[in-house]
C-alpha cells in the first residue's frame, strides 16, 4: 500500500497563511527604515505579501528567476519574505556589509534579476550598478517621500504594492522547488551559495520551534536582532509565524539602547551573536536600574557564547540562555543547548558548565565525529574530531558547483572540531583550520578566548597558533583592550591558568586596537594570521 495520505506540499506560503487564519491578531511590531515603531498584525503582513507577489508578477518575475534582498529587519521585509516566494520565486538575501566585489559576485553568480534595497543601502547598489549583468529592476523599500536621490532607475515599494489588491494565491509548485539562496561569507576564496526549497525551509522551521530547540508558541513575542540576511535569518521569519507568536523587528539600529528599547515591546525570545550581547549587557552595567520586564530566554550562536555572557544572563537579569550552533550550509540550526533532565538536575555550576557546550540536535539533523581518516571517534564528551552533519535542511550541492557537498553516505563536513558526549551535548572546540596543535595535542582556541574574555579589561580576543621550533606551534592571544583601561599580559595569563593546563596557556598576549572581522562579524583568523606575518610575529 503506497501514499493514502494528502500530498500536502510544504511550501513557506502557507506557513503565513496559518498565521494569518490562526493567529491573526498577534502584533508585528518594527522599527521602520523610515523612524518610527509601527504596529501591524500577521493579517497585514500577509496582505502585503500577496500584494507584494502582485507587484513582482506585474513587473514580469517569473517563477525561478532570483531576486536580490538587501535589508534590515522590519516588517516591510517580513512581507518580501513571503512576497518574492509567493511569486515562486526564489529569495537571494543580501549582506549590506559584503565588499564591493563579494556582492557584485553574489549577485551576478545566483542571476538576481530583480533588486530589492532599502533606501540607505542605495549606495550599495550604485557603487556596482555597472557591473550588475542581469538587473532588470531595482525597488526601494519606502515610500514616495522616502526615496532617496539616485541618478540609477529606481521603483517605489509603496508606490507599486498600492496599485495591487492582494487578492491572488501564492505560486503552487513542487515543495522542492528552490525558496532562498544565502551565501556563506568565505573567509578564503568566493562565497558559496546555498539554495533553500520550500521543503527544508518548513521542515527546518518545524524541528526549530520544537520546545527542545527555540521551543516558540502563540504565547512568545520574538525578536531576531540577527539579521534576515545572516544564515536564513535563523529561520525566525517563518518560526515566529509557524508557532503563531507575535514578532517583533528591530530595524537598523543596532545600538544597545535601541535594542533594549525594542526588546521592552513585550519581548519573551531573542537571538544575535555574542559581541550583540556583550555590547548589551555592557550598556546595562552603566545602566544599572534598566530591567527585562518580559524577556525570558536569548538564543546567542554564530560563534562561541563566553562563559560570563551566560552568567550574567541569568544571575543578574534571570534570563535563560540557549547557547546554540549552526551554519548556512545547515538552514542553519545544528544544536541548541536545552536542558535534558539529566542536565537540569545538575548543580548550578556544573549545569553552566553544560551551558559551554552548544547542547543537542533536534530531530532532522544527524551529527558524528570522526578522526582525519574518517574514522567514528567515542561520543564520550573526550574524543574530539571533525563534526559531520546530514538531514532534509542540510546542504545538498553548492550552486553552480556541479558536484554533491557532501560524501556518500549524505555526510557533510562542517569544517568544525568538536566533542560530543554520552547525553549528545556538542561542545564545539575550534574550525579545523584555527585548531592550535602544540606537541601533537590539541588547544582549543575557542576555550581559551572565552576564557580571555572573562577578565574585565579584555573587550575581544583571538587566540591563534604561532611556528614554534620545538612544539611546532604555541597559542599567543591577540587582545582588543577595553576602552580606557591598561590591562596587565600576565594577569590575563594567571586567569587563563585557572581554566588551563600548564602547557596549554599562551607564550604571549600581544594588544591590538580591532580584530579583523569577516562580513558576519566573526574575527577573521586568516586575516590575522596575515597581519601579524607583516608583523614578524607569525
Ligand atoms: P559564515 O561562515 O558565513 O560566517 P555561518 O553562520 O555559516 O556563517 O558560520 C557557521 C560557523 O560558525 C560554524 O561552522 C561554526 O564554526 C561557527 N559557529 C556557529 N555557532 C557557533 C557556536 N555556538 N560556537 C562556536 N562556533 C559557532
Amino acid at each position: 500500500m503506497h501514499n493514502l495520505m494528502q500530498d500536502w506540499p510544504l511550501r513557506v506560503g502557507s506557513i503565513l497563511d496559518h498565521a494569518a487564519r490562526y493567529h491573526a491578531n498577534r502584533p508585528v511590531i518594527s522599527r521602520s527604515v523610515e523612524g518610527p515603531i509601527t504596529r501591524t498584525t500577521w493579517t497585514d503582513i500577509h496582505l502585503g505579501a500577496r500584494r507584494c507577489t502582485q507587484a513582482l508578477r506585474r513587473l514580469g518575475v517569473q517563477p525561478g528567476d532570483v531576486v536580490g534582498v538587501m535589508a534590515w529587519n522590519t516588517a516591510r521585509h517580513l512581507e518580501v519574505w513571503y512576497g518574492v516566494p509567493g511569486a515562486g520565486a526564489v529569495l537571494h538575501t543580501l549582506n549590506p556589509r559584503l565588499f564591493a566585489e563579494q556582492m557584485t559576485y553574489v549577485i551576478n553568480h545566483a542571476g538576481d534579476s530583480v533588486l530589492m534595497v532599502d533606501p540607505d543601502l542605495v549606495p550599495i547598489i550604485e557603487g556596482i550598478a555597472d557591473r550588475l549583468e542581469k538587473i532588470r529592476h531595482i525597488i526601494v523599500l519606502t515610500d514616495r517621500a522616502h526615496m532617496p536621490e539616485t541618478t540609477l532607475d529606481m521603483l517605489c515599494y509603496e508606490e507599486l504594492v498600492a496599485a495591487e489588491d492582494g487578492d491572488t494565491a501564492w505560486h503552487m509548485g513542487d515543495e522542492r522547488d528552490a525558496c532562498g539562496i544565502c551565501y556563506t561569507s568565505g573567509t578564503t576564496g568566493n562565497p558559496k551559495g546555498v539554495v533553500y526549497t520550500h521543503r527544508s525551509n518548513v521542515i527546518h522551521a518545524l524541528s526549530s520551534q520544537s520546545p527542545d530547540m527555540l521551543g516558540l508558541g502563540a504565547a512568545d513575542t520574538v525578536m531576531p536582532v540577527v539579521p534576515l540576511f545572516h544564515a536564513n535569518g535563523w529561520s525566525i521569519g517563518y518560526t515566529a509565524p509557524l508557532a503563531g507568536a507575535s514578532i517583533v523587528m528591530p530595524g537598523r539600529d543596532m545600538t544597545p539602547p535601541a535594542i533594549y528599547e525594542m526588546l521592552e515591546q513585550g519581548v519573551t525570545l531573542t537571538a544575535a551573536v555574542p559581541t550583540v550581547w556583550l555590547g548589551l549587557l555592557g550598556w546595562l552595567r552603566e545602566n544599572p536600574e534598566k530591567r527585562f520586564s518580559t524577556l525570558k530566554r536569548v538564543v546567542i550562536g554564530g560563534s562561541s557564547c563566553p562563559r560570563a555572557v551566560i552568567e550574567t544572563f541569568q544571575d543578574t537579569y534571570g534570563v535563560q540562555v540557549l547557547h546554540a550552533w549552526g551554519m548556512t550550509e545547515m538552514s542553519p540550526l545544528g544544536t541548541v543547548c536545552s536542558f535534558k533532565p539529566e542536565v537540569a538536575a545538575l548543580p548550578d555550576d556544573k549545569r553552566l558548565d553544560v551551558q559551554e557546550t552548544v547542547g543537542h540536535p533536534p530531530y532532522t539533523v544527524e551529527l558524528k565525529i570522526t578522526d582525519d581518516a574518517g574514522n567514528r571517534l567515542p561520543e564520550d564528551g573526550a574524543a574530539q574530531g571533525r563534526l559531520w552533519c546530514r538531514g532534509p535542511a542540510i546542504v545538498g550541492e553548492y550552486l553552480h558547483m556541479g558536484e554533491k557537498a557532501h560524501d556518500a553516505d549524505g555526510w557533510f563536513d562542517t569544517g568544525d572540531v568538536a566533542t560530543i558526549d554520552p547525553n549528545g551535548y556538542v561542545r564545539i572546540t575550534d574550525r579545523s583550520k584555527d585548531v592550535i596543535k602544540s606537541g601533537g595535542e590539541w588547544i582549543s582556541s575557542i576555550d581559551l578566548e572565552n576564557v580571555a574574555v572573562g577578565h574585565p579589561d579584555v573587550a575581544e580576543a583571538a587566540a591563534i597558533g604561532v611556528p614554534h621550533p620545538k612544539w611546532d606551534e604555541r597559542p599567543v592571544l591577540v587582545v582588543v583592550p577595553t576602552p580606557g583601561t591598561e590591562p596587565d599580559k600576565q594577569a590575563i595569563l594567571d586567569l587563563v591558568a585557572t581554566r588551563f593546563a600548564k602547557w596549554q596557556v599562551p607564550d604571549d598576549v600581544l594588544f591590538v586596537e580591532e580584530l579583523p572581522h569577516t562580513a558576519t562579524g566573526k574575527i577573521s583568523k586568516l586575516t590575522l594570521r596575515q597581519q601579524l606575518n607583516e608583523r614578524g610575529y607569525a
